[in-house]
């Protein structure tokens, strides 16, 4: 049986691919960030940093991609 591996949610560090709900411009966000991340287009808050993950705004569609 061959053996994969699979990235622990909290090892490793990712990126986050998400949609400004305000004006629907796309983002990469680093999922540790430590700043408050922003859309560069409208300015609107996408995310808050919280000494671990970042935490998304509720509105914001999100998608993971591994680096
Ligand atoms: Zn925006």
């Amino acid at each position: 049986m061959p053996e994969t591996t699979i990235p622990s949610e909290t090892a490793r560090s990712s990126f986050l691919r998400v949609t400004c709900p305000d004006c629907g411009a796309k983002r990469i966000l680093f999922s540790h960030a430590d700043t408050r991340a922003t859309c560069d287009v409208c300015g609107a808050h996408l995310a808050t940093p919280t000494g671990g993950r970042l935490a998304l705004r509720k509105e914001v569609e999100s998608v993971e991609v591994l680096h």
